[in-house]
């Protein structure tokens, strides 16, 4: 190791930044966000320093800094654009050994000013020793994506029990454990969930619990947990980490191998989806499977394409789980309607199109859909068909019977979100025609409506020329 990683109380301390750009704004920042008084030397200051030169605690010379603005420092910090400039300001500093910090000129740095990830008070800093700090800003860019700003919270709460806690178990190792088990625990999961009062209380049992030097009785849970509809990316950071804690993940059809990809390696697995000649597993069995394992004392992953609640029968094992005092907790998912529409650039509402957009299920029993059509063929609505694909012949003739323009703009989105995304457009007479022809297979989402138009104008987005291809909204990014 290079250097010796030290996270400074910089608190009512005197911190010296010369320059005028952008790096002075930040060490500014980061000085003024740290609590130090900050003097500054600069005789014209950007744009960005407008908010810090009225701080109570920033001093602002319009001149350069002697030998004696030095006195008392901390640190100085030399951010100036004029190299000379700089240069003299190291030499005034390490002239009463002050910490320096010349920006970009290793020479000039008795310290390095780390790539920072601030979830305060919790505080990630990343380095490369001077090597390569793009790579570091990288790396802290993909950490930053990792932690949730929740993290910041949970170290707040956790550390308004410090006292307490070291207070009741004398032994580090015990202190540890304690730890350990609250915050990767029912604790953690609880505050993280928004239940700060709870996590309180639980905490409080389980500390009198390890002080009492108990075992900590472990008690099962679920996660009723929206992964989205297919893409990775669209998992929620909340859905990331109790993938991270299953002990078992009962999962289905829609959940495919990228997702599953993401659950904790050595999680049990278990499909309850349909298999080759076997007939898909009850709503009712599942519900209470997942009683049963969460009775056996373990954090059980229900896993469920795009969002519990939409379509998703996730009221129905929630009612169960209730009744028998599992404690769970439900995590929102992108819905397949909305990961369909951004992916395949239809939008659901549109000032010209459509002032609503109803979602309906086409999952009728025995073939006959059961759906309240006069309601679906309103003007300036979006309809947005789940489970449509097998009935998609009759959903068109019901809605065309009850009124339907024929020439209504209609679109299939198959697999959406996934790489093998396909699309079809057309009209309500001739959307089953055109997709029994491509051989889609579903999961597919059938949307209906003027807005549908709207996928010619977002071509421009990457879509290729051929209409039936799919394109990603997101590969934008990329252009
Ligand atoms: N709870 C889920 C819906 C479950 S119902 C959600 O919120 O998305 C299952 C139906 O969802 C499928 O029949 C299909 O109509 C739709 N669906 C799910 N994933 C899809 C995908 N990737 N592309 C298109 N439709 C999808």
């Amino acid at each position: 190791m290079d250097h010796l990683p030290v996270f400074l109380d910089v608190k009512n301390r005197k911190i010296v930044v010369c320059g005028e750009e952008t790096i002075a704004a930040r060490r500014v920042e980061a000085s003024l966000r740290a609590g130090a008084n900050v003097h500054l030397f600069a005789k014209n200051p950007g744009g960005e320093f407008h908010k810090h030169l009225t701080h109570k605690s920033l001093v602002h010379h319009q001149r350069e800094a002697t030998a004696k603005d030095l006195d008392g420092a901390l640190i100085a910090y030399g951010a100036s654009e004029d190299a000379e400039e700089n240069k003299r300001l190291y030499h005034l500093a390490k002239a009463q050994d002050i910490l320096a910090n010349v920006a970009d000129v290793t020479e000039y740095c008795d310290f390095i000013t780390p790539s920072v990830i601030d979830r305060n008070p919790l505080v990630v800093a990343i380095s490369s020793s001077g090597n390569a700090p793009i790579l570091a800003r990288i790396l802290r860019a993909r950490i930053e994506s990792m932690l949730p700003a929740s993290y910041g919270r949970l170290a707040k709460f956790a550390g308004g029990f410090r006292d307490r806690v070291m207070k009741h178990i004398a032994k580090p190792e015990g202190r540890r454990n304690f730890w350990e088990q609250v915050i990767d625990g029912s604790v953690g999961d609880l505050f993280m969930a928004g239940d700060e009062d709870q996590a309180a209380e639980k905490l409080l049992i389980q500390l009198d619990e390890a002080a009492n030097e108990k075992e900590i009785a472990k008690k099962g849970a679920v996660f009723l947990v929206g992964a989205g509809p297919g893409d990775p990316d669209l998992l929620t950071f909340r859905a990331l980490r109790l993938m991270q804690r299953a002990d078992v993940v009962v999962y289905d059809r829609l959940i495919g191998d990228d997702i599953m990809g993401f659950v904790r390696r050595d999680a049990e697995r278990i499909y309850v989806g349909k298999m080759p000649n076997q007939h898909t597993m009850l709503q009712e069995d599942i519900s209470q499977l997942l009683v049963d394992l969460a009775k056996q004392g373990k954090n059980v992953l229900r896993l469920k394409g795009g969002d519990p609640f939409i379509f998703g029968r996730g009221g129905e094992e929630m009612d169960l789980l209730a009744e028998n005092n599992i404690p769970f907790q439900v995590v929102p998912g992108i819905t397949a309607a909305s990961g369909c529409s951004t992916y395949s650039g239809i939008p659901l509402t549109h000032r010209d199109h459509a002032q609503s957009c109803v979602f309906v299920t086409a999952h009728g029993k025995d073939g006959v859909l059961e759906l309240d059509w006069n309601n679906l063929v309103q003007p300036a609505q979006t309809v947005v068909v789940y489970m449509g694909l097998s009935s998609l012949g009759i959903l068109m003739e019901q809605l065309a019977r009850h009124g339907a323009d024929p020439k209504t703009p209609a679109a299939v989105v198959d697999k959406g979100t996934r790489p093998d995304q396909r699309i079809v457009t057309g009209t309500i007479e001739d959307l089953n025609e055109k997709v029994q022809a491509a051989g889609f297979d579903g999961p597919s989402m059938i949307i209906i409506g003027s807005v549908v138009t709207l996928r010619e104008k977002l071509r421009w987005f990457g879509a290729t020329d051929d209409q039936e291809h799919s394109f990603s909204l997101t590969a934008r990014d990329d252009l």
